[in-house]
């Protein structure tokens, strides 16, 4: 299995909690981008059968970034180059992000005619004052027609992300978030606590004590209100920030926890590449020297992680461990000539009651999901 990442590092404006690296475009600017990702995708074909990727992929993603600046016209070009140069698995899974203001039914409609058959919804909130707060560009009643609109445009595997741990959110508002997922019952669900990036807006607020973030205790009760909820509706909340139907689990992000080869093309984007004990490799960081690699003939691609055994096992444990189905114990001796449970003895007596063995399998419960940085030391 290998899946190709498209990252699209444009945005309408800059979110005052993101530090991700995205750039409001200007005319033209979208379509020299997309012009460098067709070119980049066709030469990286000589580097992609070297390193031993196995075509065709099973999974795109587009990522951002706001991928859907893109015209419908703009991602099927980059489709159909992939589709050309690569292949796609019959059943491939094509993934794009959108944010509510910028789609309409027919926007939508023709991302599903070039082929995207899921949609990826950054919702954030359905209430009006968070999301002026966490300065989206959209408000809820943007977020519900971008929704019918998916609808519409035919997407039967529709995820939403969601934010809570906001400063002031109370477990009434997060009850309120939880009917609108079940009014609205959307495939999947991507649900993040607010993190405080450095060098953010909302760094800075915070360190002028404009407001103060959710301490252990109210972080705990919203994580096992939204784990009660959600599961009680249905949703299997398959990895700490994910929650899906049966059978919708986003197979794109399980190959990153599984460690599976990609190919991420774009500035910034990132590749792995599984054989050995794996290596991670990456793209020029901004768009111009992105573009000017690419033009001038150069990869824009270099090496910047080479794993050995006991750092892919590490890995291995720090990925899968996030996940419902945990560490399979007969996958990962045949991977590593030793068993989990040999190779980290100390570090599993020391997660105490919070990681369990059943069948051979690994698993973190929902509490040890809430000390899993604390947790995760323990295997350093
Ligand atoms: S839209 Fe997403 S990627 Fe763009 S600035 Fe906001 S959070 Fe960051």
């Amino acid at each position: 299995m290998s899946a190709l990442y498209l990252h699209i590092p444009f945005c309408l404006s800059k979110c005052p909690y993101c530090d991700f690296y995205s750039c409001e475009p200007k005319p033209g600017d979208i379509d020299r981008y997309v012009d460098a990702l067709c070119i980049d995708l066709r030469t990286s074909r000589a580097a992609y059968d070297d390193e031993g990727f196995s075509a065709p992929f099973t999974s795109v993603f587009f990522g951002g970034g706001t991928p859907s600046l893109l015209s419908a016209s703009q991602v099927a070009r980059l489709l159909e180059m992939a589709a050309e140069v690569y292949g796609f698995a019959s059943d491939v899974e094509i993934t794009l992000e959108a944010n509510p203001g910028t789609v309409t039914v027919e926007s939508l409609s023709g991302y599903r005619t070039a082929g995207v058959n899921r949609l990826s919804l950054g919702v954030q909130s359905f209430d009006d004052a968070q999301l002026k707060w966490l300065g989206r560009q959209h408000d809820s009643s943007q977020a519900l027609r971008a929704i019918d609109a998916a609808r519409r445009a035919g997407f039967d595997r529709l995820s939403i992300d969601l934010m809570f741990s906001l400063p002031n959110q109370t477990l009434a508002q997060l009850q309120h978030q939880c009917q609108y997922v079940e009014q609205l019952s959307p495939e999947h669900l991507s649900i993040y606590g607010l993190t405080i990036e450095d060098e953010t807006l909302f760094a800075q607020q915070q360190q002028n004590k404009m407001w103060q973030m959710p301490d252990d205790e109210q972080y705990r009760q919203a994580f096992l209100l939204l784990d009660d909820r959600l599961t009680s509706l249905g949703y299997s909340h398959y990895e700490i920030s994910n929650y899906a139907k049966s059978g919708h689990g986003c197979r794109h992000n399980v190959g990153y926890w599984q460690r599976q080869s990609y190919l991420g093309v774009g500035a910034g984007a990132h590749s792995f590449i599984g054989h050995e004990y794996g290596e991670r490799w990456a793209c020029e960081n901004s768009i111009e020297s992105y573009l000017a690699s690419i033009s001038a003939g150069v990869s824009p691609r270099a090496k910047i992680e080479g794993f050995d055994r006991q750092q892919a096992m590490f890995e291995t444990v720090y990925l899968m461990l996030r996940c419902r189905d945990g560490i399979d114990d007969v996958v990962f001796q045949c991977r590593y000539g030793q068993s989990f449970a040999s190779a980290f003895a100390v570090a599993i007596e020391q997660c105490g009651p919070y990681l369990t063995c059943d069948n051979d399998r690994w698993r973190l419960d929902v509490d040890g999901w809430l000390l899993y940085n604390y947790l995760i030391e323990n295997f350093l």
